[in-house]
């Protein structure tokens, strides 16, 4: 994963899709136009900032990304595991013209120049890439959907839609809460036993940090939940890529819903063929 800053804006990208046909990124808080507690890259609409200033931000990130602002086509997340498949059609969904769609958690396409944008603030960002037969996707996978593998989700869809094999796909994983800050209550540690066994246990979930007296309380890997995900669906390892960048940890250069709550603004992800 690497840090790149152009026109003052700073994003991330993988090293598994670097000269690779497509373009991406995932943003960070630096080289927007937002103030306050958006400051100052936000690109969540609806979250409180201007409308102005969040499609200024996106033509920015647009501009450092080299990608195209008008044919953007945004994700509507509410932690499900629903992943559609996106035409040339809809092209502008978001910033152009209202989303037709509620309830979408993921993002697959094979049109050119038209960036897919799904958006964060510690949930875990999935990045794939299809070279075979040139298809995108991105999905949302905060607890609820890496419980509901998402990420495999995604790949059954592009395999469906596309012939994609699971063994040609590149995964990444971007920048998203780390197992050390990530605490969760019981409830949500048996769902993750539930979906992925109680051999994955001790990889997944540890004692609280926090209140190690709580039995109660435990700390979730997420990005190790994910990379599970990945190998399931048939992912080869050498075909992942996982951050080393805590969204939680490094305040100067994210939003964290766990810091900050709901005042704050949303960092995306971006992939374009
Ligand atoms: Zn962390």
């Amino acid at each position: 994963m690497n840090k790149e800053t152009k026109n003052e804006v700073t994003f991330f990208t993988f090293d598994l899709l670097k000269n690779k046909n497509l373009k991406h990124g995932f943003s960070t808080r630096l080289g927007g136009i937002s103030t306050g507690v958006y400051d100052s890259m936000n690109l969540g609409f609806g979250r409180g900032d201007s409308d102005e200033n969040v499609h200024e931000n996106f033509r920015r990130m647009a501009k450092a990304l080299d990608m195209n602002y008008e044919r953007m086509c945004l994700s509507k997340q509410t932690h499900t595991t629903n992943v559609i498949v996106v035409e040339e059609k809809d092209a502008g969904n978001g910033i152009k013209r209202p989303l037709p769609y509620d309830d979408v958690d993921g993002l697959i396409t094979n049109v050119k120049d038209m960036p897919l944008v799904t958006f964060y603030a510690d949930c875990v960002p999935l990045f794939f890439y299809d070279p075979v037969n040139e298809v995108v996707a991105l999905s949302h996978s905060g607890w609820r959907g890496t419980v509901g593998k998402i990420g495999k989700v995604t790949i059954e869809k592009m395999t469906a839609s596309f012939g994609s094999n699971p063994k040609d796909v590149l995964c990444c994983v971007a920048p998203s809460i780390c197992k050390d800050c990530y605490e969760v209550s019981s409830d949500v540690a048996e769902e993750f036993i539930k979906a992925f066994g109680q051999e994955n246990k001790d990889r997944l979930l540890r004692p609280s940090i926090f209140n190690p007296q709580d039995k109660d309380k435990y700390m979730l890997d997420l990005w190790q939940a994910c990379k599970l995900v990945f190998l399931e669906a048939g992912v080869p390892e050498e075909n992942i890529e996982i951050t080393n960048y805590c969204t939680r940890c490094n305040p100067d250069l994210f939003y964290s819903h766990r810091i900050m709550g709901a005042n704050r603004g949303s960092l995306a992800a971006f992939i374009s063929l």
